[in-house]
């Protein structure tokens, strides 16, 4: 057995003592250069090295990689082709940011406008280099040939103008366009996150939910009550910040709602019906009418908050949608359209306004009444203004502390809110046929990947 053990390195000197000596061999003898000397002229192999940031050490992950990159240079040198290597380094993107931020004590946007943002810019300049020598001797060491006397660098603007140069041909074909996208987005940091980082940085918490009263304009038709009565239709939210940006709600025609009186009040409340004993418990209801959801479309509701950019002609109207269920909430959806995907789609197909009521910084903007304006949304104090603004109108109808998971920024615990950035796109499913066509011609290993993931 004692054979198959693993052992240490260092328990080889032999083997460490041979690698280094044919390391310095190389180095003396300049064996790369040879191999582009002879093979000048030579069909080239093109290889670009996937960058790294130098800003952290090379660790295990980072040998296992180069080490195939290596092979694969080398086995098409010994093809004859000239295979010029070329090394790079990435010195751009958040991680960096981060890091200079951690390392200032530096704690929002606004802490870096005051340091200085060219001295900011400086810094984080400086500290991609951090582990420069590292990373070299490393390559060195794993064997890994590379051209490390002419790397490209992301700062370098030789590297933005071609990276520009790139931009300026899908805009040349017809391939750039500009739209939202309602992603999970961090207002501290200022930037969206993957899927892979949000699932990271779930919690469970407990938020503040409100079911809201939505005035109808003019009372329902099919309901044989008096005239003068107020009509109400009620929806949940766990996000009472996205309420100033409501601009619809949506209710499914499978479901059936009721139309009830509780306590005695001289108001008619609207909610699905398989929810009535949930929502309105502990009060004496009585249901005047059940009826299907159609009968609910189009109708119109006053605004919770006047907001002139958000009142159009589609807007505050009773829409359908197949995202609505009665597993939770009242059966009626609260739609701020840029604060949710199905909320999105639904905006896009009916035609609401797309509008933010909230800024990248994560505040109220200008227009949001009720003093709201420049407040931080997800701030507590921010919520009772809120809650208190609507009770104060009488278009609350129940607040509830409610447990549930929800996502946090995994670098700086800020908890996200999904929102419609605008960002340029590159229409590739306008290139799909080709971009298969291609991938016919590539030998995969393992070849299942050549119609799975790539297929
Ligand atoms: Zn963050």
């Amino acid at each position: 057995m004692a054979n198959n053990e693993l052992t240490s390195p260092e328990s080889h000197p032999a083997v460490s003592r041979r690698e280094e000596e044919t390391l310095r061999f190389w180095e003396e003898n300049k064996i790369f250069e040879k191999s582009l000397e002879q093979r000048k002229g030579a069909k080239p192999f093109v290889f670009f090295e996937g960058p790294p940031t130098a800003n952290a050490r090379p660790a295990i992950h980072h040998f296992i990689g180069r080490a195939f990159k290596d092979l694969f240079c080398r086995f098409q040198t010994m093809r004859g082709h000239f295979v010029g290597r070329k090394s790079g380094w990435d010195t751009q993107g958040l991680p960096v940011e981060i890091e200079v931020e951690k390392a200032l004590g530096l704690k929002s946007k606004k802490e870096i406008e005051e340091y200085g943002v060219a001295e900011f810019n400086a810094k984080a300049k400086a500290s991609v280099w951090k582990y420069q020598e590292e990373w070299e001797r490393f390559s060195k060491r794993i064997a890994f040939w590379l051209d490390l006397e002419h790397p490209y660098i992301t700062y370098d603007p030789n590297y933005i103008e071609s990276a520009w140069w790139v931009v300026k041909q899908a805009a040349e074909r017809d391939l750039l366009f500009k739209d939202y996208k309602v992603v999970p987005y961090c207002a501290r940091c200022g930037t969206s996150l993957s899927a892979h980082e949000v699932a990271q940085g779930y919690e469970t918490v407990t938020d503040n939910s409100v079911i809201v009263k939505f005035k109808i304009k003019s009372p329902l038709k099919t309901i044989n009550y008096k005239l003068s009565t107020i009509n109400y239709l009620l929806a949940w939210t766990t996000t009472p910040w996205t309420l100033p940006g409501n601009v619809g709600l949506a209710v499914s025609s499978d479901i059936s709602y009721s139309a009830v009186l509780v306590d005695d009040k001289d108001e008619l409340l609207i909610l699905a019906t398989d929810l009535v004993e949930r929502v309105l418990s502990g009060h004496s209801v009585k249901t005047l009418s059940t009826f299907n959801g159609d009968k609910l479309l189009n109708l119109k509701y006053e605004p919770l908050f006047n907001i002139k950019e958000l009142q159009t002609e589609a807007a505050y109207q009773v829409y359908p949608a197949d995202f609505v269920t009665t597993t939770d909430g009242t059966g009626i959806v609260h739609t701020a359209v840029m604060y949710g995907e199905e909320d999105y789609q639904l905006g896009i197909k009916v035609g609401l306004p797309r509008f933010h009521t909230v800024d990248r910084a994560g505040r109220f903007v200008e227009t949001v009444p009720a003093e709201l304006a420049g407040k931080a949304v997800k701030d507590p104090a921010t919520e009772a203004i809120i809650t208190n603004y609507l009770k104060e109108k009488n278009l609350l109808y129940k607040e509830e502390a409610y447990e549930h998971e929800y996502p946090f920024c995994w670098r700086c615990k800020t908890p996200l809110l999904y929102y419609a950035m605008d960002s340029w796109f590159i229409a590739t499913s306008k290139l799909k046929d080709k971009l298969l066509a291609n991938n016919d011609k590539v030998n995969w290993y393992p070849a299942h990947i050549k119609d799975g993931r790539f297929g």
